[in-house]
């Protein structure tokens, strides 16, 4: 069983905290589209098992892609991939690009989850995180998403913004349980050097939320999502209706993946290559690679370290007998401190973080690599 992912680098316009591998040169779009044809066509044979339960067409700006164009990729991976088993296919979308026609023509593709990057309904602060849509848009987008049958949608939301005086989080969070959505994906904002608001914060003009507020924020939205029904299964994701998202919680169990486009990641289970070649080089066919053999102490980190950012926690008996018993003799000897403060659960089988110290997982789960 593996996944297949789809990056598409391209963006309208640049938003304040973004330093994801993205270009403004939408006019490359197109022949960046053929790279992806050919690139499917060159690295199908990358991964070992040719099962793909999911695609995942992320970036970037997916949306910017007619249906008809997705619907193109989705059917050239159907030629090259065993897909009787592929169950969910997702596109991340702008919500401004949800019109009634592109709505329409995307429920007649393949695509049956749509992830929307709303990021906040206030206005002032989308305004300030440079997002093309205003609140009631991204209500809208939702809306006509539902309407032509799409009933599976996920919403990004992102906390931990600080200068605003009236309380948008709460107004987010409202309006995001209203519309009842299956999925909401909560972020909390990161201060990254080569971005505009990196630039604000080291002139004076942008103040990043102190360690409390960051704890206070998690845990309102923890509360919040868990008390509306939501099912808080990995640090920055929370499901309604058993809606998890399939493709994510594929990486996280360590499920290998192609990844296609100008900067994708694709992973084989002990290797890891990632594509170099900027989007002009991908959009004249030119693909370059970097890649990395992982060693038996980077998989055990890895899982440690993914694993433990869900609901399931680490699997002990896998621990044991992929890395041997050693291995979980000192797992287990350095997880007491924290069992004994109640930030880790033994549940026998499994130990995992409760979903409200899942914002100090990162201590815990250094605290447990080799
Ligand atoms: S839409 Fe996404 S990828 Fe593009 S600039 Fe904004 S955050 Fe970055």
């Amino acid at each position: 069983m593996s996944t297949l992912y789809l990056h598409i680098p391209f963006c309208k316009r640049i938003c304040s905290y973004c330093n994801f591998y993205r270009v403004g040169a939408v006019q490359l779009l197109h022949r960046a589209i053929e790279g992806m044809h050919l690139e499917l066509e060159k690295r199908a044979s990358y991964l070992k098992d040719r099962n793909i339960t999911s695609i995942y067409f992320g970036g970037g700006t997916p949306s910017l892609l007619a249906p008809a164009q997705i619907e193109r990729i989705i059917n050239h991976a159907r030629e090259l991939f065993l897909t009787d088993q592929l169950t969910e296919i997702t596109i991340e979308a702008n919500p401004d690009d949800i019109t009634p026609e592109y709505a329409k023509a995307l429920e007649e593709t393949s695509v049956n989850r749509v992830s929307l990057g709303i990021q906040s309904f206030d206005d002032k602060v989308l305004r300030f995180m440079n997002r093309r849509h205003t609140g009631n848009e991204a209500e809208r987008a939702v809306e006509l998403l539902r309407s032509v049958g799409i009933d599976n949608i996920s919403i990004d939301l992102i906390f931990g913004t600080t200068g605003f005086d009236n309380d948008h989080l709460g107004e987010s969070l409202r309006r995001a349980i209203a519309l009842d959505v299956e999925h909401i994906s909560a972020y909390h904002l990161t201060v990254e050097d080569d971005t505009r608001l990196g630039i604000m914060t080291r002139r004076g003009e942008y103040h990043p939320i102190d360690d409390e507020g960051s704890e206070r924020e998690f845990l309102r939205v923890h509360q919040a999502l868990t008390k509306a029904g939501y099912d808080h299964y990995e640090v920055s994701n929370f499901a309604k209706r058993e809606r998890y998202a399939q493709h994510n919680s594929a990486y996280w169990r360590g499920v290998e993946y192609l990844g296609i486009g100008a900067g994708a990641h694709s992973f084989s289970g002990n290797n890891r290559t990632w594509c170099i070649s900027t989007a002009k080089e991908y959009a004249e066919e030119i693909f370059r690679y970097e890649s990395e053999e992982l060693t038996t102490e980077d998989r055990l980190n890895e899982y440690v370290m993914v694993s433990l950012r869900t609901k399931q926690g680490i699997d002990l008996r896998y621990i044991a007998e992929e890395f041997g018993e050693i291995e979980l003799r000192r797992i287990e000897h350095t997880a007491a401190r924290w069992i004994e403060r109640g930030w880790l659960i033994n549940k026998g089988l499994r130990m995992m973080i409760p979903a409200e110290h899942f914002l100090i997982s990162d201590a815990i789960i250094e605290s447990l690599f080799k």
